[in-house]
């Protein structure tokens, strides 16, 4: 088979900018499109969230169909992101998708009762394209989280099936866990429900499903490929991970370096490069002056951009915003999610108010002005399966502190005298889940903040650094293939 033949469905829950809550989003953006560069048909399937169905053009009806246990025939539409390369399949069923509130809660931020059923029927259809019953006949079928986790279970049981399948695994924790009345529900086969299958603890397992019958599991770094064989990362199934750890391969995420470029960025203040680094200050000035931050020249700027959970180390930063805050630093702090967290960054910022900005939801603007504008940005995460903002922060010249797990470890290199010398260098990296380990690293960085000639260097060895997909994508392509012999 020549490469330009090999034909991939990549399902998932969300892709850029059609819906999007977090990382997975922007992977289910860039990934597809650096696989269709290297020559490979690649398309999306999605489901028809209201969002994805305002945003999309070009849509037809690709298929009409009659599923278990829906009661009225299902359409997949096809259809274009404008500018895009990548087609999407879309599933239309407007009394499971086409709802106010998130692709996963409502608005007050409450699981949807019916997710099993929602994510079972994106499963299912996407093992029918597996099965060739449709009119695109991939080769591989590429599954992203819990919420794709049974097209492998559909396939297994399927004789016919022709697909091979990959597992991506984004977020461990996250697993899709719902009654066993599910099994009767969406048709699945009743001897995958054993702890040799999908059963966990009593429960269907969305994510085990898929980490069990799957063909090959990935996950997004190398480091957090090792983690979850761990009891601390694994969540439970660390076990079914070192069994499989010959099927396991860690590829690191890439990033959007269209999206995220300071040389182009329309949301900047000014442009600028390595060549034109002191004009970086043009978008701190704005930043500060945004957020309505006391305008002071000297004082550095430390952001965060985060979805409010205890993943990502709030609790290790909270009680330290005092001490940041003495030492005459600012911050600028960008997030949603777990409302006691909001609440308590909220009290915080009104007691500092010229020093800490509160941000309190999802503003895709804001954030390329907080990596544009800051000069450290902060991702003390508990863990972190890849991490795409320590990599957006480093194109932009504003160093990264975080801690070292998962793809924060594999992607920043700690300024020690020695990765300084040897020119490796790009941001600050700290062990433990320690509130004072964080404090003591962010106390190390504004210490090298005040040497500006060292500083830049870090910098520039970010910026210079190739975080594109294309590297990745080469590394799923030769997966890929690898399956089909
Ligand atoms: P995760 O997927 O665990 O949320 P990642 O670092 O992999 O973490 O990706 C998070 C993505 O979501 C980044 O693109 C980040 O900029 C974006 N993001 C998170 N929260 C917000 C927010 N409140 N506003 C804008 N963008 C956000």
């Amino acid at each position: 088979m020549s490469e330009s033949k090999l034909r991939v469905l990549f399902v998932a829950s969300e892709a850029y900018p059609l819906v999007k809550t977090g990382g997975l989003a922007d992977v289910s953006y860039a990934l597809p499109n650096a696989l269709r560069h290297l020559g490979v048909d690649v398309r999306l399937l999605l489901p028809g969230y209201r969002s994805v169905l305002e945003q999309l053009s070009l849509i037809e009806v690709h298929e009409n169909i009659k599923l278990s246990p829906l009661k009225k025939p299902l359409r997949i539409l096809a259809g274009t992101m404008r500018g895009e390369l990548t087609p999407v399949y879309v599933i239309d069923y407007p009394s499971l998708y086409d709802r106010d509130g998130g692709p996963y809660q409502d608005s007050t931020g409450k699981e949807w009762e019916d997710n099993a059923l929602r994510f079972g029927m994106l499963s299912k259809v996407a093992a029918l394209f597996g099965n060739h019953s449709l009119l695109f006949k991939p080769h591989i079928i590429h599954c992203n989280d819990w919420q794709t986790g049974l097209v492998p279970t559909f396939l297994k049981f399927n004789a016919d099936h022709q697909a091979r399948t990959v597992m991506s695994v984004h977020n461990m924790a996250y697993q899709g866990l719902f009654a066993p009345e599910v099994v009767e529900l969406l048709g699945l086969s009743p001897e995958s429900f054993s702890m040799f299958g999908l059963e966990y603890h009593g429960k269907v397992s969305f994510i085990k499903a898929g980490l069990y019958y799957a063909d090959w599991i990935t996950t997004v770094s190398p480091t957090y490929a090792q983690d979850i064989q761990t009891s601390e990362y694994g969540c439970g199934l660390e076990g079914l991970m070192t069994e499989r750890q010959n099927q396991l391969t860690g590829i690191l995420n890439g990033i959007d370096t269209d999206t995220w470029n300071p040389e182009t960025d329309p949301y900047l203040a000014r442009h600028y490069n390595i060549e034109n680094l002191p004009v970086k200050v043009r978008n701190t000035q704005a930043l500060r002056n945004t957020l309505r931050l006391s305008p002071s020249k000297q004082a550095p700027l430390l952001g965060m951009i985060t979805r409010l959970t205890e993943q990502k180390g709030l609790n290790l930063l909270l009680p330290i915003i005092p001490s940041i805050v003495k030492t005459g630093a600012q911050l600028a702090i960008l997030g949603s999610g777990d409302k006691k967290l909001e609440k308590s960054l909220q009290k915080l910022a009104s007691e500092y108010p010229k020093q800490l900005s509160v941000n309190i939801g999802y503003d895709e603007e804001l954030a390329h002005q907080i990596e544009a504008g800051a000069h450290l940005f902060l991702m003390p995460s508990k863990f972190e399966p890849c991490g795409l903002n320590q990599m957006y922060s480093m194109r932009y010249g504003t160093l990264p502190l975080v801690r070292r797990t998962g793809g924060l470890a594999d992607t920043v290199v700690d300024a020690t005298p020695d990765n300084i010398n040897n020119k490796t260098a790009t941001g600050f990296v700290f062990e433990k889940n320690d509130s004072n380990e964080l404090l003591s690293c962010v106390e190390r960085a504004l210490q090298l903040f005040r040497d500006k000639a060292t500083w830049r260097k870090l910098q520039i060895n970010g910026m210079s650094s190739d975080f594109s997909w294309r590297k990745s994508a080469e590394q799923y392509i030769s997966l890929y293939y690898q399956l089909l012999d």
